[in-house]
């Protein structure tokens, strides 16, 4: 199986890393954990700036020339009217503040893959923010996954509803909870904070750390059998993508106010290839 998160952001928007230095700190933590436990960390990497393809391709082409052994994808998280949409491999710009339909058109005619970003946040209560996600549009439009683990702790309430609407509401969600546990089809559907029942649900459903800081990598990733994106692609498109981890808590808090100084000094001193990250040190 492989490992993807296509959701985090660079100095390109609003995140705490230039898009090399994310790209530096998950090469270091793909180095610890293929020494630790014999696989990446991440296979599948997409950079999803708000609103520009910039982060993307900075660190597509980082990556290349770093020769780094995962896979970089270009994506962008657009803010449409209706909410956060994450555009997954697509080539230009689309652009902010157009209905989620046109957004999603706009998104499939490059190619792409659209997926419904958050939906359920509860982070944009005082609607100030411009945080906010689609909600019930992941029962009507044509969307192709929906996150349903997001790393961000204001996010513990969408990655419980989120799953349970794309899986047709309390009723249904309860009668394939009782069906599996019963049916004994336990294994490998189950992550472990939340009985994930995959491949029921009207989209697939995937987790991603939208992560803004490196502090927040590593708790949430989607799984997918393959190692390429085209195979994430095609497992998704199959709903066979299955998302595993949970939300950061205050540990990373303390490694957030860290991270954004320590990390930005570090690799302006260490070149490469160093045993270079301890970002849980
Ligand atoms: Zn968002
Ligand atoms: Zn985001």
């Amino acid at each position: 199986m492989g490992r993807a998160d296509l959701h985090m952001h660079t100095t390109a928007s609003d995140g705490a890393l230039s898009p090399e230095d994310m790209m530096l700190a998950i090469d270091g933590l793909n180095i610890r954990y293929k020494e630790h436990i014999g696989h990446n960390y991440l296979d599948v990497v997409g950079v999803s700036d708000h609103n520009t393809v910039e982060g993307g391709y900075r660190a597509k082409n980082f990556a290349l020339k770093e020769n780094f052994g995962f896979e970089v994808v270009v994506c962008e998280e657009i803010t449409s009217l209706d909410g956060h949409i994450l555009a997954v491999d697509i080539k230009s710009n689309i652009p902010k503040l157009m209905s989620s339909k046109d957004t999603i058109e706009h998104i499939h005619s490059q190619g792409g893959l659209a997926i419904a970003a958050h939906p359920y946040t509860i982070a944009n209560i005082a609607g100030k923010t411009g945080f906010k996600g689609v909600k019930g549009l992941i029962k009507t439009q044509n969307f192709d996954a929906v996150e349903t683990i997001n790393s961000n702790p204001t996010e513990f309430f969408n990655n419980i509803y989120a799953h349970i609407v794309n899986s047709g509401g309390f009723k249904d969600y309860f009668n394939n909870a009782i069906d599996h546990i019963i049916g004994g089809r336990t294994s490998g559907s189950f992550h472990n904070y939340w009985p994930h029942l995959a491949n029921h649900g009207r989209l697939a459903e995937v987790g991603n750390s939208d992560s803004h800081f490196p502090g927040s990598l590593e708790k949430v990733w989607t799984e997918f059998p393959g190692i390429t994106f085209q195979e994430y692609k095609a497992a998704l498109l199959a709903k066979k993508t299955i998302p595993k981890g949970h939300i950061w808590g205050i540990f990373q808090l303390g490694h957030y106010l860290k991270d954004r100084k320590i990390m930005k000094e570090y690799y302006s001193r260490e070149p490469k290839y160093e045993a270079r990250i301890s970002v849980r040190a």
